[in-house]
């Protein structure tokens, strides 16, 4: 069996991991860091850049790097960085393909397969896309996994003989999913899941450069067409305040120029975390929602939860981790890293395909986190209405599953149905998403009111057949939509695989240098003009050294580089790691 590897791919951070003998385990990107930033850019010599480095570039020159793509994944979104114009699939296909290059550093083998984890609340059109973005970084997709699944697995797959309900609440950068989770006799079984895709904790970042500015009297939406490096700087520096309020009572934000230049004399503000948690709450209020709705459809009561796991970066905000607690009347529990369990839970999946001899006896149940169904007419005064949904799947049912459900004709001698499949909440079809058609034709002629059965079957890799028979003459016309479906003929895939591997990159062991390289840049705009003097030409020694490939050269220019940084950068990017509970 082919090795398998679990990845999160995540909106601001991403992880891969795979079973080892002493369970889940990270693997490190070539900068020994556990999390690579999902930031993909490109630099002046039009070579690819994926993670740190591009996070780095994205400061001093925003309109060569993006980041958050992964909010408009299954949109047709595109944006052009240097030459080329990117697709949300291409962008997170070059975050995967480097996250598949760090595993095969790891193992010293090539890497063909990985279970690759989605926000709960995905819909099929972004599933699908994600898909295809595995499939264009050179991976087959085993399995699209839901994140708080994921979670739930890393807590609970050693613990399976327990029983017991837990709730895993999973605020990220951009999406906040709630999911509610039973374990018992070896199952892991979702009961429910709900969530938003436009809530993380780069709204709280957001909101915070937002009030910073207004302090100095401009206006966040403004400034960023005006200025867009003065934006992105500010964000890097709201982004690092944020977490410094994670661990203390207030803390100075300073506001960078037009330019996106700092100095001693920039504007600063100081803000504390009171202050921060007014501006914010209008955030946090919006993930009491979603957990009613997804306690009231697993049935659950607040007294029936045994355990409250917190997930995703961004509930390592104190504020988070209290409304948690308020809202629960217990502590949640944090024993594995917040921004790392999705990575290890899609490790242990991984394993159970590859039937690792220690996950053996662990059976993983999901559900289906939407409505599924089909339009219907009413009569409403006389009046035909057309745009009606009827669901056929409702939320949270598990999977796989296959219901059924009868229609009928509503004119004399209609001898044909159009059956048009969506998904979603909504009372009408256009609230809800669209996801395909067919005709059920054949019915025979006669009175108003033939009936055809309706059979929604949707399996555990996200396949949705749906079969229309028409129940006079039992004849069956049947429409598969898969996950592949739309957009993904094998020519397109193709082509995207090319074209992403003619785009240049630099060697994965030039990346720290690189990485140090964007990082001087950086810090270069701050510093005073001898130090700026000083640091230009180390910069330019350590690009001639690479240039010249001298291994040597390179050593030494880099060891000085790294050392003039350390004593001037102040700027804190490891990750700090969660107290155990
Ligand atoms: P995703 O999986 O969506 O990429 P992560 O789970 O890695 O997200 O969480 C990323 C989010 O968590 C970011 O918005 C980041 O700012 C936030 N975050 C990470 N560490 C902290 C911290 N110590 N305090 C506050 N926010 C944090
Ligand atoms: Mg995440």
């Amino acid at each position: 069996m082919d090795r398998i590897i679990g990845i999160d791919l995540g909106t601001t951070f991403s992880a891969v991991a795979y079973m080892s003998d002493e369970g889940a385990q990270l693997i490190p990107n070539a900068l020994g860091d556990a999390l690579t930033p999902s930031v993909v850019g490109i630099d002046a010599d039009g070579r690819i850049l994926v993670g740190r480095s591009a996070k780095e570039l994205q400061v001093t020159q925003p309109d060569r790097s993006i980041g958050v793509f992964k909010r408009y994944m299954g949109t047709d979104w595109k944006i052009e960085l240097g030459q080329h114009s990117f697709t949300p699939e291409k962008l997170s296909s070059l975050v995967l393909k480097s996250l598949k290059q760090d595993a095969e550093a790891h193992f010293g083998e090539p890497v063909q397969s990985a279970v690759i984890t989605v926000p709960a609340y995905f819909n099929e059109h972004q599933r699908k896309a994600t898909i295809r973005a595995g499939e264009i970084a050179g991976l087959k997709v085993q399995r699209i996994l839901n994140e708080p699944t994921a979670a739930a697995i890393a807590y609970g797959w050693h613990s399976a003989d327990e029983e017991k309900i837990i709730v895993v609440l999973d605020l990220g950068g951009g999406t906040f999913d709630v999911s509610v989770v039973e374990l018992f006799e070896g199952t892991l079984e979702v009961r429910a899941s709900s969530g938003e895709t436009f809530l993380g904790g780069e709204d709280f970042t957001s909101t915070l450069a937002a009030r910073v500015l207004e302090q100095h009297g401009m206006v966040f939406e403004q400034t960023e067409t005006r200025h867009p490096q003065l934006i992105s700087r500010l964000r890097q520096e709201c982004e690092q305040a944020k977490r410094r309020l994670s661990k203390q009572e207030e803390t100075i934000i300073r506001v960078p120029n037009e330019k996106g230049e700092l100095s001693e004399n920039s504007r600063a503000s100081t803000v504390t975390r009171e202050q921060f948690q007014k501006w914010t709450n209008h955030i946090l209020n919006r993930i009491e929602m979603p957990i009613r709705r997804a306690l009231g459809d697993a049935k659950v009561k607040l007294g029936d939860i045994d355990e409250l796991i917190l997930v995703g970066g961004a509930t390592r905000m104190p504020i988070v981790i209290e409304r948690a607690t308020e809202l629960f009347g217990r502590s949640p529990k944090s024993r594995l890293n917040p921004d790392e369990v999705v990575a290890l839970g899609a490790a242990v999946q991984a394993g159970l395909f590859a039937r690792d001899k220690s996950v053996e006896d662990l059976v993983v149940t999901d559900v289906s986190p939407f409505t599924l169904g089909i339009a219907t007419s009413r009569e409403l005064a006389g009046e035909l209405q057309t745009n009606f949904f009827m669901p056929i799947i409702n939320r949270n049912t598990p999977i796989p599953t296959s219901r059924v459900d009868r229609v009928s004709t509503l004119h004399a001698n209609q001898t044909s149905i159009d059956v048009k499949i969506y998904q979603g909440e909504g009372r009408k079809i256009e609230d809800n998403l669209f996801l395909g058609e067919f005709k059920a034709s054949g019915i025979p002629r006669g009175a108003a009111g033939q009936e055809v059965d309706i059979r929604f079957t949707y399996d555990l890799n996200g396949v949705l057949e749906v079969e229309a028979t028409i129940v006079a003459t039992k004849k069956r016309i049947t429409h598969v939509i898969t996950r592949h479906a739309k957009g993904l003929s094998a020519s397109e895939v193709t082509q995207a695989v090319a074209e992403m591997a003619a785009l240049k990159t630099h060697p994965r062991d030039e990346a720290v240098n690189r990485f140090l390289i964007r990082r001087a840049e950086r810090l270069y705009q701050e510093l005073p003009l001898t130090e700026r003097r000083i640091l230009d030409n180390m910069i330019v020694g350590l690009e001639e050294a690479l240039e010249l490939r001298d291994p040597a050269a390179i050593e030494s220019n880099r060891t000085a580089l790294e050392s003039f940084l350390n004593h001037f950068d102040t700027e804190d990017h490891n990750e700090e790691t969660y107290g155990d509970d």
